[in-house]
């Protein structure tokens, strides 16, 4: 057991190939074991920190230290959330999502290929290094497209995560290099929409 009170990298939920064409196996690799991991040392290192700091009783950096953390800890969960969503293509990923996601869909936005061009739009244009999300809002029942810049530094995210691509370069440089369209072009085929209806109706429950 990982001692608590830590951060540590989950396993993905499918082997390194498992993605390719889209993402390959050395891409999803350096993604997952360098750049998640990073977030994972650079979270529990503040941690430590705060610890230490308070168990010393010495003073700290708040306003630093608390932006740091945020960025650690935002970018280790939206990457927990990127890898769930996802699936090799025609094994679970790709298609279109089915039930009351696809009517929730359907109601927000007109339909599944106006949603998709709206996130497609969003991911395509975040400025330097972020993520496109569709999270729910459960004051208006109604999903929502976000842009997060960086992850969010200094924002506790309110909202619950329905779908997450994570377009900073490290995610396609070596499989798209500064093509981030192509990239957003091919993560439609591995989009686990199973597992995305699942967190949509255990949220709006
Ligand atoms: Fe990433």
């Amino acid at each position: 057991m990982e001692p608590a009170r830590k951060y540590s990298l989950p396993e993905l939920p499918f082997a390194y190939t498992a993605l390719a064409p889209y993402i390959s196996e050395e891409q999803l690799k350096l993604h997952h074991l360098k750049h998640h991991q990073g977030y994972v040392t650079g979270a529990n290192a503040v941690l430590e920190k705060l610890d230490k700091a308070r168990k010393d009783s010495t003073d700290l950096d708040l306003k630093a230290m608390l932006k740091e953390l945020s960025f650690h800890i935002g970018g280790f969960r939206l990457h927990d959330r990127f890898w769930e969503n996802l699936a090799p293509a025609g094994k679970g990923g790709g298609g279109v999502p089915q039930g009351d996601l696809a009517k929730a869909i359907d109601d927000e936005f007109g339909n599944f290929e106006r949603f998709k061009k709206e996130f497609t739009q969003t991911a395509t244009s975040v400025e330097g290094s972020g993520w496109a999300v569709v999270t729910y809002c459960e004051k208006t029942k109604r999903p929502l497209i976000q842009q997060v810049e960086k992850h969010n530094v200094n924002i506790i995210p309110g909202f619950a995560i329905l779908l997450v691509i994570d377009v900073w370069e490290h995610a396609y440089y070596l499989d798209y290099k500064n093509d981030r369209a192509k990239f957003v072009e091919s993560f439609w085929n591995i989009v686990n929409w199973d597992r995305v209806s699942r967190r949509f109706d255990e949220l709006k429950k």
